[in-house]
């Protein structure tokens, strides 16, 4: 559990039914407060309120969720029945994430004991859909989860729910440094960005590559030894057909544009950064493991400009702590009978946090910008169900492409291939999957995570008003 963000618990109920019942909802809403916290499963920790008792009370917590930047999203319970006028002013207030949580404190009906004293202590049936009316009325397109609040499936839709809404918040403060323009003729990853700014919070700035081959001239030799006894530590060393010596020039490099990358980026306040090998003036090579190595930081990336991916990088790898979640290339297909998949890359900068085994360093041409042979981490991608992801501006509005895919490690070796790979089918079927995709307009810049779900994909895009397809 991290302790930068939390949740606010509101547990609705009214003076109807006297002060003896609101002290047992009150203790009954700190058990579950305390069972949720101590669960293990919750990746941010749950502080409980004062009880949700009066409209003024409502607005009071509502501006305060809006005010308190550590505060994420808020998740209401309705423990008894809360009028719903009660809740109209500070929901409409509220600029977080919701969470409905439709469960109630005992599992089971008591039959044998059950009278009208407990019926209206615990009317969560009766309450959620006074208080989801409400919500629904006022289009909040807050989350809805059902079930017993003790249950490991419960609590781990809340846990996936909170970090979207970690991820939502965090999306304001995502600032993209644009190293080069996008590349020349490409449209799919062009986009509006004052409107991506609007809809999404995403600041996107433009530096000439210039700015940072001044940053990458003062690294010093010291700092690029240092660095390299870290590759050393992490990765293999694959010479080819190279001498040490021209290898190691060739990673030193690199090196100096990690150093550098980052010392630029966070000096800035950058957390997500695109290149272009169009345009390098001044650099040796194209950023390649340099690259690799700030996206296994949590560095969002996309190559060829495309600052829309890698927001949205940046974004989903916040969504997911980082984990198995990465920039990546619609390349081949395999489309053997039976067999059919997509092989995904990039020309260098594949996500190492989706490698399976150890990756090696390899320098090697790159056949095309024109520069010297760029060093790669070169790895074979990890299997798993996951989500893979396009942003796609329409020209009227911003729309998102969700493919369910299946990756699995390939089996076949590829000596010649000097980069990372994945491989992936897609959901439905090879077919459907693919026409879906290219019909919708999906671009071959996507984001993948092996972690996050379509739900959460879902959950954000309803968030932020954004129209979605998913293709499962
Ligand atoms: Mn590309």
């Amino acid at each position: 559990m991290t302790a930068d963000k939390q949740f606010w618990f509101v547990v609705g109920s009214q003076h109807l039914y006297g002060e003896e019942a609101l002290a047992e909802v009150k203790a009954h809403a700190q058990e579950m407060t305390d069972a949720l916290n101590s669960s293990g499963v919750l990746p941010y920790p749950l502080v409980l309120q004062d009880l949700a008792v009066s409209a003024d009370k409502i607005t009071e917590i509502m501006k305060e969720v809006n005010y308190r930047d550590e505060v994420a999203g808020i998740i209401t319970w309705m423990h008894t029945f809360s009028p719903a006028k009660m809740w109209i002013r500070g929901t409409k207030l509220l600029q977080k994430p919701l969470l409905h949580l439709a469960t109630q404190y005992n599992e089971s009906i008591p039959w044998a004991t059950i009278d009208m004293d407990f019926m209206n202590l615990n009317q969560a049936a009766h309450g959620d859909r006074e208080y989801g009316f409400i919500n629904a009325r006022l289009n909040k397109q807050n989350k809805v989860v059902v079930g017993y609040w003790k249950r490991p499936e419960v609590q781990k839709q809340i846990a996936d729910w909170m970090d979207v809404a970690a991820a939502y918040n965090e999306s304001f403060g995502i600032k993209v440094a644009r190293f080069g323009d996008n590349m020349r003729n490409v449209g799919v990853t062009e986009g509006d960005k004052v409107e991506a700014q609007i809809q999404f919070g995403w600041t996107v700035d433009y530096y000439g590559i210039g700015d940072l081959v001044e940053v990458v001239n003062a690294v010093t030799e010291q700092e690029i030894d240092k660095l390299m006894a870290e590759y050393a530590d992490l990765y293999e060393f694959d010479y080819g057909t190279n001498s040490k010596e021209d290898w190691e020039a060739s990673v030193r490099i690199q090196a100096s544009y990690e150093i550098a990358l980052k010392r630029f980026l966070d000096e800035k306040g950058y957390t997500a950064f695109t290149s272009n090998f169009e345009d390098l003036h001044g650099m040796k090579q194209l950023p390649g493991l340099a690259v690799q190595r700030l996206m296994a930081q949590g560095y969002g990336f996309a190559g060829e400009g495309d600052w829309k991916t890698a927001a949205l990088d940046r974004l989903m790898k916040i969504m997911s702590h980082n984990e198995n979640t990465g920039f990546m290339e619609d390349y081949t297909y395999e489309m053997a009978a039976g067999r059919e998949a997509i092989l995904q890359s990039h020309m260098l900068e594949v996500d190492p946090s989706l490698a399976s085994s150890k990756p090696k360093v390899v320098v090697s041409p790159l056949g095309i910008g024109g520069k010297e042979d760029p060093a790669r981490l070169v790895f074979d991608g990890k299997a798993g169900d996951g989500v893979v992801v396009s942003m796609m501006d329409r020209g009227t509005h911003y729309k998102l492409l969700i493919n369910e895919v299946t990756a699995f490690e390939p089996t076949e070796p590829a000596p010649n291939l000097p980069v990372a790979r994945v491989l992936w089918t897609v959901k439905p079927n090879f077919q459907d999957g693919v026409k879906a995709w290219i019909e919708n307009g999906g671009g071959h810049h996507t984001v993948v995570s092996l972690n996050l779900t379509t739900d959460q994909i879902v959950t954000y895009a309803k968030l932020v008003n954004l129209e979605y397809v998913v293709i499962k």
